[in-house]
């Protein structure tokens, strides 16, 4: 069963087309890699699905619910969350009040707050800095728990914009775990990523986009061998 589906969106910013003719689904419980040059349009598809800006032109529908035109809040209530390709975590509250926060927000109160807050540091193995700032964490400690602020959220659609960037070899692969935890149980999502390694080795297929449209769309292994793709962007260094 398709959970979002992408038609024929397009926007622009004032006379710039930066998406154009954009229509894709995504099936329940899968996890889709978007990925494409800087400057091709990766954000703002992040942004119009997760309600932040609207399309122009086309529709969204999650759920077979139109949301393009619903507040970003109501969007985030129907179990579509998004992160941020800049991290955004409060500097002045400890780690585990991050994730309380993320957790009010998204209606959860008392007992059922404190148990959810303690199996998502768990499974972003934070258990061990709940106490610190966020000011202090390191950036990879810094991008699992905008990770974890954005499970606190109960999503069933996860947009994750860059979530891995910066992140050494140990750090990545520690990162893929988690997200296939989170496939497992349930969870669709689409992962904005530079890396090729990370996209191969977790999407269970993978969006191309170029200059502001779709150029391919398939399974990891099948799209990153199109020349049209190498040519586009990929160059020798991404398809090793
Ligand atoms: P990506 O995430 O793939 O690097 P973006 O979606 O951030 O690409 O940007 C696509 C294009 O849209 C870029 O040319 C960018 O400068 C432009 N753009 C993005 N947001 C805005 C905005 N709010 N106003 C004007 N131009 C924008
Ligand atoms: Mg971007």
């Amino acid at each position: 069963m398709d959970i979002l589906e992408v038609r024929e969106v397009g926007k622009s910013f004032g006379g710039l087309q930066v998406l154009e003719g954009i229509s894709f689904s995504l099936t329940e419980g899968s996890i889709t890699g978007l990925i494409g040059p800087n400057g091709a349009g990766k954000s703002t598809l992040v942004n119009l699905i997760g309600g932040a800006d609207r399309p122009n032109r086309g529709e969204i529908y999650f759920h077979s619910l139109r949301v393009d035109h619903l507040p970003v809040w109501r969007i985030a209530r129907l179990g579509l969350v998004r992160t941020f390709q800049v991290t955004r975590i409060f500097n002045d509250l400890t780690l585990r009040e991050n994730i309380r926060l993320a957790g009010w927000t998204g209606g959860l109160r008392g007992r059922k707050l404190e148990t959810e807050v303690d199996g998502i540091m768990q499974l972003c193995e934070l258990e061990t800095k709940a106490g610190v700032p966020g000011r202090d964490l390191s950036l990879p400690e810094q991008k699992r728990l905008q990770l974890a602020r954005a499970l606190a959220l109960k999503p069933k659609l996860l947009l994750l914009d860059e979530v891995m960037a910066g992140l050494n070899p140990a750090e990545l692969d520690r990162a893929i775990q988690i997200l296939r935890v989170l496939r497992d149980r349930g969870v669709t999502m689409l992962v904005i990523e530079h890396l090729m390694r990370v996209i191969m080795g977790i999407s269970d297929r993978v969006l191309v986009l170029h200059q502001g449209s779709l150029i391919a769309d398939g399974p990891p292994e099948q799209v990153v061998g199109l020349s049209r793709v190498q040519e586009a962007y990929l160059g020798r260094r991404y398809v090793q």
